[in-house]
């Protein structure tokens, strides 16, 4: 790991070193990730888990893994799980688990105290009736007609509440603050709402839910947090969770708000990626077209570049938009390090070399990473019959194609001069074959007499190949910014069809036949590829696509140049 020396001193790590140093908190530094168990964790909530798990592991403190479950028809257990897989996997582990709905019956006894403090009041208002009365930016709210119920009306209608005595949306209990206040969120905000649902965990044992602000904060104070960090939207709501805090008299934990994590053509809100699953726009959460942690894996992401990539965007107060090529880089980086090198042929094209003997074969030997001088050689089988990519040969080539044409010569990488005589055609008039010679004397990739070829391209031995099926990823959103919807248009007309292209065909090294889940490969001028955790089968693999090697890579091929 180089993250240590790519993680700035941001912000929130000044605030928490002063912290330290000035013996706030007895010196501990106690943080936490609070995920709403309502879908997958996607790479927005990586940037979240390196910064909490990082502050604790960095300043010797103890980072909570808290399930902000709140919200009972939308949570599930499933979502519990992969949350908790999702950050093993990102290479983190928590001191403490905890919901948010262990702190039911104590969030309970505490608005009871605020009741009994003039504090909070049970309000009869609809919900459009409260944002009528809630007032604009530029106008005052009005007084709900229930504000001024006694405490024993209040006391006696939210122990109703909580017995099942009235329907969803029929009373919330609210605090009293202040109507006129510039800021909206303490214009009595409902700290609690009727919901007759199943909850994941408590069942049917509660009616009454406390909303976000009011569960949020005091499970933060429960579990001693010390820095409880989150992204720039909950900045107008600090007041609220101090005021809170501050009429319980408990620990009070500090807020610190960061911007949240966008990156280009990726669409991040939940409840959009919910769509994309419920709406079988994608195959499931762990598509690896999906931005989530499960997706990426699925892909080939490896938790290091994950936390690389986090820790280069860095934690400031800004929001601002990543490119999605700073994610390829990491990714990239690392596999270069790591993946061996191996070739497949992704949409094969025949060649038969008629000057070589029928029946023999020789071994050439490559360099298994030449990035990774360990990782040594290998030797691999050449023989009279090859596959070549069908685009590195074209009958009419133009002058700056570099690689096989009728007539041309081309260099075999690690292997020989090759010249193509002749296309053998189908009925159909396309071309299966390429009748070709090759030149024993350039054995080096270099000939004899000097003479130059231009282009260098890969190649198998056909008999010795397995079939494989390879899927090449592009971004789901073609749009820089896919929330950007143009006028008349749904956001989910945006999904680019050719973000998944399945090759069937393709012509991999034997070696390849025994890769087990997840196991990463350089395939020489195509990209990174992994075997696919969910479809690959012995005997039938089927590899995704990380990555390409460059993402230019579109116009080197337009260039003609390759190597
Ligand atoms: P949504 O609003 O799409 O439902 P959420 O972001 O509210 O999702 P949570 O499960 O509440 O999802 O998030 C858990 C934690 O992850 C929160 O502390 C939140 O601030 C943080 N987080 C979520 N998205 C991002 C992001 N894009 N960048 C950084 N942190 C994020
Ligand atoms: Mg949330």
């Amino acid at each position: 790991m180089n993250e240590a020396e790519t993680r700035h001193q941001d912000f929130i790590r000044q605030i928490v070193a002063s912290d330290v140093a000035a013996g706030k908190n007895d010196g501990r530094v106690h943080t936490r990730f609070p995920p709403e168990p309502n879908g997958y964790l996607h790479i927005g909530h990586a940037k979240s888990i390196c910064l909490n798990f990082g502050l604790a592991r960095e300043f010797g403190g103890t980072c909570n893994l808290r399930f902000d479950d709140t919200n009972p028809e939308k949570e599930d257990v499933e979502f519990v799980d992969s949350i908790r897989q999702d950050i093993r996997w990102l290479g983190f582990d928590w001191d403490n688990e905890y919901f948010a709905s262990d702190y039911f019956e104590q969030l309970y006894e505490w608005a009871v105290q605020l009741i009994k403090a003039g504090k909070a009041y049970v309000c009869d208002l609809t919900v459009d009736e409260v944002r009528e009365y809630r007032g604009g930016w530029n106008q005052p709210g009005r007084n709900s007609p229930y504000r001024d119920r006694s405490v024993e009306e209040n006391l006696e209608l939210f122990e109703r509440m909580k017995s099942g005595e009235f329907r969803d949306g029929e009373r919330t209990l609210r605090a009293k603050i202040d109507m006129s206040s510039d800021n909206m969120n303490l214009r009595d905000p409902a700290m609690y709402r009727i919901r007759h649902a199943t909850h994941h965990r408590t069942g049917d044992k509660w009616c009454l839910y406390p909303n976000y602000d009011w569960a949020h904060g005091q499970s933060d104070s429960i579990e001693g947090i010390t820095h409880s960090v989150c992204t720039l939207e909950f900045e107008h709501h600090r007041p609220l969770y101090d005021w809170y805090i501050e009429q319980l008299g408990i620990h009070h934990p500090q807020q610190i708000e960061f911007a949240k994590l966008a990156v280009s053509h990726t669409m991040m809100s939940k409840r959009r990626l919910t769509e994309l699953v419920t709406g079988g726009y994608v195959e499931g959460w762990d598509d690896p077209r999906m931005p989530t942690i499960s997706g990426f894996r699925r892909r080939g992401f490896t938790p290091d570049s994950i936390r690389n990539f986090a820790n280069r965007v860095g934690i400031t107060k800004h929001n601002s938009v990543t490119d999605l090529a700073l994610l390829n880089l990491c990714i990239r980086e690392h596999l270069n390090k790591i993946a061996p090198r191996v070739t497949g042929v992704l949409d094969p094209l025949k060649v038969v070399i008629e000057n070589y003997p029928e029946g023999e074969f020789e071994m050439r030997e490559t360099a298994i990473n030449p990035e990774d001088e360990l990782a040594g050689t290998r030797e691999v089988p050449f023989g009279r019959e090859l596959y070549i990519e069908r685009a590195d040969f074209l009958v009419d080539a133009p002058k700056k194609f570099f690689r096989l044409t009728v007539g041309g010569e081309v260099r075999l990488r690690n292997a020989y001069f090759l010249k193509c005589n002749q296309v053998v055609k189908n009925e159909a008039d396309e071309i299966v074959e390429l009748r070709c010679t090759y030149d024993p004397q350039t054995a080096g990739g270099k000939a004899p007499d000097g003479r130059k070829v231009k282009g260098t391209i890969h190649w198998i031995s056909a008999p010795h190949a397995i079939d494989a099926e390879v899927r090449l990823y592009d971004v789901l959103f073609e749009n820089e910014d896919p929330s950007d919807v143009p006028e008349g248009q749904d956001w989910k007309d945006q999904i680019n069809p050719n973000a998944l292209v399945v090759m069937t065909n393709a012509k991999l090294e034997p070696m390849l036949a025994d890769a087990s889940a997840g196991d990463q490969f350089q395939f020489v001028r195509n990209g990174y590829f992994c075997v696919d955790s969910k479809d690959s089968r012995p005997g039938k693999p089927v590899f995704n696509r990380t990555v390409t090697l460059k993402d230019a890579w579109i116009n080197e091929q337009k260039k003609g140049s390759v190597s």
